[in-house]
């Protein structure tokens, strides 16, 4: 939770409690964190930054508070977009052009790795026959947080493709003059 949010939070608590001489009960305490949430949401749909996460995850009180679902260096990637994507890679001058590695028929991020890059048709058709429809930025976490089994999948997935890019980024710095 950033910050300001829990600092706010922990100010009500501390003034209500001093106020009538009592620790808070849970219930109330639930109420002051689900209005720190509600405060977080609302930072979340109007920050400038991340908007491919927000995208991706945009109930931010469903995300936080779900009982499933393990991050890891792969999926993060997926769900921040910061990888070894070539149209990422170029931003910062890793790289010389942005041109899928796989398909070269559109830049390669995040989002054409993942939804329409055909190299992987076959993660992407398991996890349809899953979710009984088209996944896309809007509906995948939704569905991840739905179900364990979707989330392995997706995690799973990631890291294969993660892994494949960073493959494809050492093999073309080597064969770059100079490097
Ligand atoms: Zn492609």
């Amino acid at each position: 939770m950033p910050p300001d949010i829990m600092s706010s939070e922990l100010g009500r608590v501390y003034q209500k409690t001093k106020a009538e001489s009592r620790r808070l009960t849970a219930d109330e305490r639930k109420r002051e964190r689900q209005t720190s949430l509600a405060e977080w949401q609302k930072k979340w749909d109007t920050a400038e930054k991340g908007r491919w996460t927000h995208r991706l995850i945009t109930n931010l009180p469903a995300w936080i508070e779900r009982e499933h679902g393990e991050t890891d260096f792969y999926l993060t990637q997926f769900l921040s977009g910061h990888g070894c994507f070539r149209e990422y890679l170029y931003r910062f001058g890793h790289d010389d052009g942005t041109g899928c590695s796989f398909c070269n028929s559109a830049a390669e991020n995040v989002e054409h790795i993942f939804f329409s890059c055909l190299r992987y048709e076959v993660e992407r058709s398991t996890i349809e026959q899953l979710i009984n429809e088209r996944m896309t930025p809007d509906n995948i976490v939704s569905h991840m947080l739905q179900s364990r089994l979707v989330w392995a999948k997706m995690k799973e997935w990631a890291a294969i493709a993660l892994q494949e890019l960073r493959l494809k980024e050492r093999q073309r710095r080597n064969e770059r003059p100079g490097e």
